[in-house]
């Protein structure tokens, strides 16, 4: 298959199996995840969130089976689940990075429990709306197309397989390119660079540059996340595009399992594999000093990894850095402190003097706003930066999105994200 791999990630193996009775909406979920664990506490150990909880992945279902035992009703069974801070932060403070899963013996599927966990939290009101009312990737305006909208970035020329006002549906297109929501905010010159790139090398191309929908998913919106999934491989189809090339790695999974779903002919495959495959000449020298691969949690396998040392021509660079950025789960929108302990810890085994290679864009946001509170001396770059003339320009971004919400647009936007 090379590079149009036909990998589904654990994640998309979520399957919502919702109980008909009781309190909890997932409790299948969490009598089997308890049946599973033999609470040997590897997990615990592997993990901060859990250590900090004091408790296992097992306990986690336990103590969610446990609290809908005593309840009467749904107000008692929230109250219960609040009043155990343990619980919430080992539900909360999880970044989905499966550094725990690869400890568990018995391969238990943390992301299967946790997804469902969250589910429950928000039926249950117990994940605040101040939380994901700026992330609901799936409404109108959410805090990219907010930005986009109020700084004029306006890539609606490339989506040709949607009718605009400057030109009619086309269908006949070979590729889509779907950069995810950061580059296509963040990055738009660069966004624009990367299409004309995919244009050339593999023919008549068009862009979807919606969000992919995990915030969707961290939030407790599984249902409408998979919607969202739905509606960007309806997009796909329309469009008459055979393959659709991701810059993300969690885009790039989640893409393909709804298209493996769905028992769809289209392929997907990452930037770094298309560029590599079409024999893209970098339009830069790499920088002087080490470079840091920072391997995506979402990229389980690595083949990701592997496929952009290959457009790099780096080989087997000696540092990677694993683990999740810090991004992972929306745990900065509960605990931000443990977000940026997680974005320091990985950055930590980065030397001075190195260059620090994302392939996931929230990573390189994450690292660029740790990096702007905590300045030290390595650059922080995403991958494609390497490769192509547009950067991003994280000074600018931090200081448009700061000013939104003080600028004249800013009583708007409280409005619309109350
Ligand atoms: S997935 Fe990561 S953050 Fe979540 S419980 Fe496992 S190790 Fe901890
Ligand atoms: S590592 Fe696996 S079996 Fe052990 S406590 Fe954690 S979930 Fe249970």
């Amino acid at each position: 298959m090379g590079i149009l791999s036909s990998y589904v990630p654990d994640f998309a193996r979520v399957i919502i199996e919702r109980k008909a009775m009781g309190l909890l909406e997932c409790s299948s979920i969490y009598w089997e995840f308890a049946g599973q664990c033999t609470q040997c506490g590897r997990c615990t150990a592997a993990c901060s969130s859990l250590t900090s909880a004091d408790m296992t992945l097992g306990e986690i279902a336990k103590a969610l089976l446990s609290a809908e035992r005593g309840a009467q009703s749904r107000e008692e069974l929230s109250a219960r689940i609040a009043e155990n801070p343990a619980l919430v932060q080992a539900v909360r403070g999880c970044f989905f990075c499966t550094s725990c899963e690869n400890t568990c013996f018995a391969h238990n599927d943390v992301c299967r429990l946790i997804y469902h966990a969250r589910i429950d939290f928000q039926d249950l009101g117990l994940i605040p709306r101040d939380a994901w009312s700026s992330v609901q990737v799936d409404q109108e305006w959410d805090i990219f197309t907010a930005y986009r909208a109020i700084h004029g970035i306006d890539l609606t020329d490339l989506s040709r397989h949607v009718a605009t006002e400057a030109h009619t549906t086309e269908a006949d297109f070979e590729l889509a390119f779907f950069p995810g929501c950061s580059m296509a905010a963040y990055a738009p010159e660069l966004t624009r660079e990367i299409f004309a790139t995919v244009e050339a090398l593999g023919g008549k191309t068009t862009l979807i540059d919606h969000c992919c929908g995990s915030p969707l998913k961290s939030a407790g919106f599984y249902d409408r996340a998979e919607a969202l999934r739905n509606r960007i491989v309806g997009e796909l189809k329309d469009s008459g595009a055979k393959l659709v090339v991701c810059v993300c790695p969690g885009c790039i999974n989640d893409i393909r399992s709804t298209l493996a779903q769905q028992g769809m002919d289209i392929e997907t495959v990452s930037l770094s594999a298309f560029l590599a495959e079409h024999g893209f000449s970098s339009k830069r020298t790499l920088p002087a000093g080490p470079l840091c691969l920072s391997k995506s949690c979402q990229d389980r396998d690595g083949s990701y990894l592997d496929e952009t040392r290959a457009v790099l021509g780096v080989g087997e660079t000696p540092v990677v850095l694993q683990g999740c950025c810090g991004a992972g789960g929306a745990v900065s929108a509960f605990d931000p402190q443990r977000q940026t302990e997680q974005a320091a810890r990985k950055l930590s085994a980065a030397e001075d003097g190195a260059t620090v290679v994302t392939m996931c864009p929230t990573c390189t946001y994450t690292y660029a706003f740790y990096l702007m509170g905590n300045p030290r001396a390595v650059t922080n770059k995403h991958y494609t930066e390497l490769l192509f003339d547009n950067q991003f320009d994280w000074e600018r971004v931090f200081n448009q999105l700061g000013g939104m919400w003080s600028g004249e647009y800013g009583p708007w936007l409280a409005q619309v994200f109350a």
